[in-house]
């Protein structure tokens, strides 16, 4: 989810405050549905995103329950590898019955708004679904509701809600 430099120096609090297109490593804690501990006490990611903003807090932890093997996905893309700044970013939890439907699905998206947002109308779109190209096909038409993509030197928002879909089938598919 990041770069040498940033594997070696960045610290995952610094991580949670970075604005898009910065912040990778928060779109795969989103995705985990991870708690972020202050000083205050604990919240859901979700809720600490969304006042990140006026926070004073200092954050001291931040946890998640580890997934099972192979429902955890992610994908970052840039056009310098592998320390480019981000295309967009997508990190998703997917559970599965035993016949391979999705279960549960939770789908997490950097770029895509001023900071990691969750892609919930894709997420309800894929459950009851395989894994196939024909069936996540509406998932991946609902990927863009609700994005607000930003646009920087590195893309257009217009290029990042094109591409968001063939990129979010490569990770399902993949
Ligand atoms: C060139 C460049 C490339 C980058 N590439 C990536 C990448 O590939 N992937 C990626 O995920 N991110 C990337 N980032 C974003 C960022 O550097 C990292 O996300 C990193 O984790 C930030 O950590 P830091 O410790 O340096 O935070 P800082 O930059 O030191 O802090 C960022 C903000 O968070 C606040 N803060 C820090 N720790 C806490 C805490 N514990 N509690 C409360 N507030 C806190 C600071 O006060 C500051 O306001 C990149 C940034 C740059 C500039």
């Amino acid at each position: 989810v990041g770069g040498p430099a940033i594997r070696n120096m960045a610290t995952v609090g610094g991580n949670l405050f970075a604005p898009a297109p910065y912040g990778d490593f928060t779109v795969a804690l989103l995705a985990l549905d991870a708690s972020v501990a202050a000083e205050a006490g604990e919240m859901p990611i979700e809720t600490f995103l969304a006042g990140r903003d006026t926070s004073r807090a200092v954050v001291t932890a931040v946890s998640f329950s580890l997934p099972k093997a192979e429902s955890f996905r992610f994908l970052k893309v840039s056009r310098v590898k592998p320390k480019g700044v981000s295309v967009l970013s997508i990190a998703a939890h997917l559970q599965f019955a035993t016949d391979g439907t999705v279960t549960s699905a939770r789908i997490a998206l950097g770029c895509m708004a001023d900071r990691p947002i969750r892609a919930k109308a894709a997420e309800e779109a894929l459950l009851g679904c395989k894994l196939t190209s024909e069936e996540i096909a509406p998932a991946l038409a609902a990927a863009a509701e609700g994005i607000s993509p930003i646009t920087d030197p590195i893309a257009s928002a217009w290029y990042r809600a094109e591409v968001l879909p063939v990129h979010l089938g490569r990770l399902l598919l993949g």
